[in-house]
């Protein structure tokens, strides 16, 4: 069906309007945006869609998300990621999950995603204990069934546990390090192998759903495994998405593995490039955010998981200044505890501001629209097809309802958007034409009869890893011990100091 929304306000995120509101109409044909702009007759056969009091925007991207946390969304609180790890991805004792469990994991992301305005997410999935087919397809499945446009990977590590995280071989126990032996690592060879076949099973399946190419960090994979999936991800035309430097441990990581930042490293290899996307990007130098911009590369940025595991403060103004590509990610469902991207650029627009004095430094609405749009369809190579209001892209667009506590009294729209809307005004979301949220409602699948059947299978799944939680405790004070270590070696990053010394001296 083709959609005519006459007399809306608008916020394109496009080349001629940027995110500076203002009004018209929109024809949307087929999955495609037809017109934006001056008023037009409803066109035979389409449905009239009374715009006033709404906002049309671009669809939300959440540029990073891991749907396999969403089983442990408030099940744990102030541990810093390495700790934090051993208990939502254990190390040992993980069992393989029934494909409909994975399903219903996925779903709940999909249907918080879509209510929240978010039409497109990056799905970085590490499947525990091996990512097999049935996991994937059911993944898949979730996205294909409830509307939204994703890209789901393959995350893949094949470095053995303890050489990926410093000293390990100084702290564990011999018994331990022995213990960790038995899990089993995918060769470059096993990877490709499934990820073709994933390739072929669901690319482009319904016009919307990609496979994503996701080696798990510099300091997780081999250098054959960084280049081999970087070389597929062009193959392919996806977006090559790593984790770097999200932590203290990592930033040791890089100096005692390579003798040179993370970041380096990839750039050393051939890796960093147009196509790359760094999650996190916290602990990087100036000369990373160099190499970074003059390469082209993408940051996913996640502020709420960024505090919820004490990891540290990106430097979204550098990466900015620098001409990074940056974007919005909620991260996974436990790291966060919601995959709300309207939380996630509040926090953003708000967390940057306590890291300098100089006011004229601080993030705008419009740089964060921009960021949760753009940016995000930029980071997942999908800028020509989504990201902004436009004829010829998608239409995949979010539509506030204007008339609610949290648009009224109006006042700047961006603002509005990024400080007082927490999803409660979403009123309908188009993912490639098609309504699927009406209302604020699902139109596609049953949300409560899925709710309830994921709260009717969680009950055994959370008394099983409640004995995996046990087994893996008994990693935690090694690692405690591995994280104070860390942070204390790389205490002398701490650039907010430097550059508002810099400031008040100037
Ligand atoms: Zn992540």
């Amino acid at each position: 069906m083709d959609f005519h929304i006459s007399n809306t306000n608008i916020i394109a995120v496009d080349a001629a309007h940027g995110t500076h509101p203002f009004k018209g109409d929109i024809l949307i044909k087929g999955s495609r945006i037809a017109h934006v702009g001056h008023p037009i007759p409803t066109p035979d056969g389409a449905l009239k869609i009374d715009g006033r009091n709404r906002l049309v925007m671009p669809g939300l991207v959440n540029a990073h998300v891991h749907s396999w946390e969403a089983l442990f969304k408030g099940r744990y609180d102030n541990l810093p990621l390495e700790i934090w790890m051993l208990y939502s991805y254990p190390i040992l004792g993980a069992k393989a999950l029934d494909p409909r469990l994975i399903y219903l994991r996925s779903m709940i992301v999909g249907l918080e995603s879509l209510k929240n305005g978010v039409t497109c997410l990056v799905d970085d999935i590490i499947e525990l204990p091996v990512q097999g087919m049935d996991a994937i397809d059911a993944v898949f499945d979730a996205y294909h069934d409830v509307g939204i446009r994703a890209n789901v990977s393959g995350h893949v590590i094949d470095r053995p546990f303890v050489d990926t995280i410093p000293y390990t071989h100084e702290y564990l126990p011999a018994g331990l390090i022995a213990e960790t032996a038995s899990i089993k690592l995918p060769t470059v060879e096993d990877y490709l192998h499934f990820a073709r076949a994933v390739v072929n099973k669901h690319e482009n399946r319904a016009d919307r759903l990609h496979y994503l190419v996701a080696p798990s960090g510099p300091q997780r994979c081999t250098k054959e495994m960084l280049k081999a999936t970087h070389d597929f991800a062009r193959e392919i035309k996806s977006a090559y998405h790593i984790h770097v430097l999200e932590t203290k441990v990592q930033e040791v990581s890089g100096r005692k593995f390579y003798g040179r930042t993370l970041v380096q490293y990839l750039d050393d290899l051939g890796v960093l490039t147009d196509i790359s996307t760094l999650a996190h990007s916290i602990w990087v130098t100036d000369d990373d955010i160099a190499r970074m911009a003059a390469r082209g590369s993408s940051v996913a940025h996640n502020p709420v998981s960024n505090q919820k595991l004490g990891a540290g403060i990106a430097p979204f103004r550098k990466l900015l200044d620098a001409g990074v590509n940056v974007a919005l990610g909620s991260d996974g469902i436990s790291s966060n505890d919601t995959s709300r991207m309207l939380d996630v650029m509040r926090v953003a627009g708000l967390l940057h501001k306590v890291t300098t004095p100089e006011y004229g430094k601080w993030p705008s609405a419009s740089e964060i629209i921009y960021a949760a749009t753009m940016g995000g369809a930029r980071s997942v190579q999908l800028d020509n097809e989504i990201g902004s209001v436009e004829i010829g892209k998608r239409a995949d667009l979010v539509l506030f309802d204007l008339d609610t506590i949290n648009f009224t009294p109006q006042n700047d729209l961006l603002n509005h958007v990024v400080y007082c809307e927490n999803g409660s005004s979403v009123d309908k979301v188009f993912v490639n034409g098609e309504v699927v949220v009406d209302g604020g409602v699902i139109t596609k699948v049953n949300e409560a009869a899925l709710l309830n059947e994921l709260r009717e299978r969680y009950a055994a799944f959370s008394e099983h890893h409640k004995g995996v939680e046990e087994l893996n405790r008994r990693f935690e004070p090694y690692f405690s011990q591995i994280h104070k270590r860390c942070c204390g070696e790389s205490s002398e990053l701490n650039r907010y100091s430097t550059s508002q010394d810099e400031w008040l001296l100037s």
